[in-house]
């Protein structure tokens, strides 16, 4: 982070154009969670560029990024960032952070989440997933994680979310790493949900930035 530039109380404050530095623009605070649309199309697009992994059974992740549309009380999951990743049979890591981080600011979007496949596991979020999770819903809350698994018979495909304020504070604060057991929330919800802020949408276009 850079220092905060010298304070003048004397000067008029600059009007509120957004950063000159570029990047999406900074989001008023909202009570309630913005909608968050995303097209199923996408998440075929991301099954098709995991198949080589899923068939040994290793997962893959994808970054999602999106825009926010016109009333800025709905965003729209444009662009999967397919990054530098390791997978292994029951987790994946994007790497080279800061290239997807430059991807997403140089085209104004904002970081709405990851998608990752689980190959032979069943659809849930597992306690590395919380944690991944938990820096995305940190940053914004309208944050997802989107879990693949095509070989769970029930249900292949699941949006999740940190329940608030239980399961978000709670991971916020776990120091474990790796694969550990959660305790019970302090609010008594579950750790984490289905998102009921999303909508498939078919009409939401995107498109693939692959950094491998
Ligand atoms: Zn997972
Ligand atoms: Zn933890």
């Amino acid at each position: 982070m850079p220092p905060p530039p010298p304070t003048d109380i004397s000067s008029t404050p600059a009007p509120a154009t957004g950063p000159a530095s570029g990047g999406p623009k900074e989001l008023r605070k909202r009570a309630q969670l913005r909608d968050v649309h995303v097209s199923v199309a996408l998440m075929e697009e991301f099954l098709a560029y995991a198949r080589s992994n899923t068939s040994r059974g290793i997962e893959s992740c994808g970054i999602l990024a999106g825009r926010l549309l016109a009333g800025d009380s709905t965003f729209a999951i444009t662009t999967l960032i397919i990054p530098k990743q390791e997978g292994t049979t029951d987790t994946v890591t994007a790497l080279n952070e800061e290239e997807v981080f430059e991807a997403q600011f140089s085209r104004e979007l904002y970081p709405l989440g990851w998608i990752h496949t689980h190959p032979t596991q069943t659809c849930f979020l597992s306690s590395v997933d919380v944690h991944t999770q938990c820096g995305y819903q940190t940053m914004l809350d309208e944050a997802v994680a989107i879990v693949m698994a095509p070989s769970d018979v029930s249900k292949k495909c699941g949006i999740f979310r940190l329940s608030t304020p239980g399961g978000l504070g709670l991971v916020q604060k776990c120091p474990q790493r790796g694969f550990h057991v959660h305790p019970p929330t302090d609010t008594g919800q579950e750790l984490y949900e289905l998102c009921s802020h999303v909508f498939l949408n078919p009409r939401t276009h995107h498109e693939v930035l692959d950094l491998r």
